[in-house]
């Protein structure tokens, strides 16, 4: 299964990519995770993608497509995989095809996940990470965010992603209608696009997700 899992900031996508992971097997390719883990490396690609993220802009499209058809012909991918963040403009997912195409894989899914605006700000401005684990937290939807062991490790280090804040999130939402939107209308007459309601629990999120898959 090739996956794409498409959708505003905040919406459910990581969280439901994640879920699939651990039942399907199938590795959730995030952008977003592979810029962070670049900037934390501080490589030079890392470093440039930075200046945009902080700023809640899309980092360019030359970047993030070479790190894409690079990770999609990695061995792990060769069952399926699951597109998280990516594309997000219209010559990204021009370019996916190409290199689905040229690797002789088939795009089989798109679900888009839709949500209001109102909703988004409340979920990302309570957002919290663990940037030992990458665990997930919430100061109103819970777990707590506080320092924990979890599975993995003896303490997490809970953290707000710098572009969870107020003033970032507002221009993430603009970039998104803008820039990312128009992807789904590039998919509609595919028959691959179904839209799924993002708004309700992650349990029912994930129910409505797998009878889109079906
Ligand atoms: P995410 O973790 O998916 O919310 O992405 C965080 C940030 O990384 C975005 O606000 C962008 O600055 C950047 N980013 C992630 N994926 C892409 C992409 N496909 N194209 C451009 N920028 C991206």
């Amino acid at each position: 299964m090739i996956l794409i899992v498409l959708g505003p900031p905040g919406s459910g996508k990581g969280t439901q990519a994640k879920r699939l992971t651990a039942e399907k097997g199938w590795p959730q390719l995030s952008t977003g995770d592979m810029l962070r883990s670049a900037i934390a490396q501080g490589t030079k690609l890392g470093l440039e993608a930075k200046t945009f993220m902080d700023r809640g802009e899309l980092v360019p499209d030359s970047v993030v497509i070479g790190l894409i058809q690079d990770r999609i012909r990695q061995p792990d991918c060769g069952s399926g995989f699951i597109l998280d963040g990516f594309p997000r403009t219209v010559p990204q997912a021009k370019a996916l095809d190409l290199a689905l195409e040229a690797s002789g894989k088939k795009l089989d899914k798109v679900v888009l996940f839709e949500i209001k605006d109102e909703e988004l700000v409340r979920r990302l401005s309570g957002r919290r990470t663990c940037d030992v684990c990458g665990q997930m937290f919430h100061v109103e939807f819970g777990p707590i965010p506080k320092p924990q062991p979890c599975e993995r490790y003896p303490v997490c280090n809970v953290v707000q992603r710098s572009d969870d804040k107020p003033e970032v999130i507002t221009k993430r939402l603009q970039v998104y209608h803008q820039q990312t939107a128009p992807v789904a209308g590039y998919y509609k007459n595919t028959g691959k696009l179904k839209t799924i309601n993002a708004a309700e629990s992650p349990d029912k999120v994930q129910e409505s997700l797998n009878k889109a898959l079906a």
